[in-house]
């Protein structure tokens, strides 16, 4: 490694600089020969400046034209420095084609967007999956290709935190799961796996409960009319028959019950076709369910209404109605005497949320997560006392589901749980004569009935 560049140049300025004074003391004119050397020892280096820049165009393939001085020492630091960045490049270009085919033989799909979506790179699965022609299609916004609305909605709401299904581009019996993911800066990475046999098994079980659910609806309103009939008719209804048939009615009423609920699990499920959008009063709504919660709670639950949002909200109000009122419900059951119900509408950030709040019994941990699943109870046999399904947390998290919104649940043993329905911001709707923005609603109001 050269280093003595400095001091070479020192010595050869030295050398010049006495040659030049000897000849001007020979010649009579020491300043003017100096000089006149001293400009010499200047065009020469500029010389060097411009074989630099000659180099520079091509320093890989061209020879260093000096090996000695100063401009050595700028050689060869410039060529150690370029061949390292060859080195590092030649690493790199190993590692991304290592990447390149690995990612080429994911049986999944796999594309690569630039900072407009647009396509960028993809690998063969995706040529397969979404009919990809490459390398064509480089450069092409892949919003093209998936023309839906939800893929559009998907790509600019940029919340990635859930996977998007939908029919594949141009093959509407092939069902794709979408999930994307940020890389780089602005950058995304879509990766696409098949789903259709998981699918259809969901759509053969989905059918199969529907149908079972359908067929027995006729069954148990005919034994349930005879049963009435029967119960009404003295002659009929001797007195030992009196108990079972008390019996069979009360259970024939709770199947009826459950296959109403499976048939609307199985229609939320499908993805609801009739789903209504309108501008539900949420503050007119939860003072409606409060007023249901203490007509069945008694005076000794306090239920209160706390606004603190002035947005209505786009939704079904049915379905809305019907999730809330099964929130609503449970905290009454599972709130004991000298307890508190509490029901909020209020905002976030990036989102607005009903809470139903209560200071019952809670729920220990490890249950929270298994609430939601179809006939999972914390207590079988209190749940089926109150003639409880066990099917009214799935329904809600599915009636939130097709709202885009999202059932969260804490609670803590012994003190009481909330129970949060979080809607999306873009449902928030203006409140009918209302121009301006609705930021909150200033008196807040609180209803109790203690
Ligand atoms: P169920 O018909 O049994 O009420 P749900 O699906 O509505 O079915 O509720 C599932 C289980 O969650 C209930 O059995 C109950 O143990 C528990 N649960 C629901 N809400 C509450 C609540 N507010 N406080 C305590 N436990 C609750």
């Amino acid at each position: 490694m050269r280093n003595n560049g400095w001091i070479e140049e020192a010595w050869r300025l030295a050398v010049v600089l006495a040659g030049g004074a000897l000849m001007g003391v020979l010649f009579g004119h020491v300043l003017g020969v100096t000089l006149a050397v001293l400009a010499l020892y200047t065009l020469s280096h500029l010389y060097h400046v411009r074989r630099f820049i000659n180099w520079m165009d091509d320093p890989l393939n061209k020879d260093m034209p000096i090996q000695y001085g100063i401009w050595g020492d700028v050689y060869a630091k410039i060529s150690r420095l370029l061949n390292a960045q060859v080195q590092r490049e030649r690493r790199l270009n190993i590692l991304l084609k290592q990447f390149q085919s690995s990612a080429a033989a994911l049986p999944d799909a796999v594309v690569a967007l630039g900072t407009s979506d647009e396509i960028r790179w993809a690998n063969e699965a995706a040529q397969d999956l979404l009919g990809l022609r490459l390398p064509g299609d480089y450069g092409r916004p892949l919003a093209n290709l998936f023309r839906t609305p939800a893929f559009q909605q998907f790509l600019s709401r940029r919340d990635f935190s859930q996977t998007l299904e939908l029919a594949a581009p141009g093959n509407d019996a092939q069902r794709l799961s979408l999930r994307a993911v940020h890389y780089g800066k602005n950058q995304l990475l879509i990766i696409v796996q098949n789903v259709t046999d998981r699918y259809r098994v969901e759509r053969i079980r989905r059918d199969f409960v529907a149908n079972v659910s359908h067929e027995l609806r006729t069954p148990l309103t005919v034994i349930s009319g005879f049963v009435e009939n029967m119960q009404a008719d003295g002659d009929l209804c001797p007195a030992p028959w009196r108990k079972p048939l008390a019996l069979i009615s009360e259970q024939t009423a709770r199947m009826q019950h459950i296959v109403e609920d499976l048939l609307l699990l199985a229609r939320l499920e499908g993805g609801e076709k009739n789903l209504r959008q309108e501008s539900v009063d949420m503050a007119a709504m939860l003072g409606m369910l409060a007023e249901e919660a203490r007509l069945l709670a008694g005076r000794d639950i306090a239920v209160s209404v706390n606004i603190e949002s002035g947005w209505h909200l786009e939704a079904d109000p049915g379905l809305l109605r019907s999730a809330i009122s099964n929130l609503v419900v449970n905290a009454v059951h599972h709130t004991p005497p000298g307890g508190e119900i509490v029901l909020h509408w209020v905002d976030e950030p990036n989102a607005s949320c009903v809470v139903v709040e209560d200071t019952g019994e809670g729920i220990a941990p490890e249950h929270i997560p298994r609430l939601t699943e179809r006939f999972y109870r914390v207590d079988n046999g209190r749940s089926r006392e109150r003639g409880g399904t066990g099917l009214g947390l799935a329904i809600v998290k599915h009636i939130l589901q097709v709202h885009e919104g999202r059932l969260e649940i804490a609670s803590t043993p012994g003190e009481g749980s909330q129970f949060i329905c979080r809607f999306p911001a873009r449902l928030r709707a203006q409140p009918a004569g209302q121009l301006a923005q609705v930021p909150g609603v200033e008196d807040n109001y609180a209803q109790s009935n203690r």
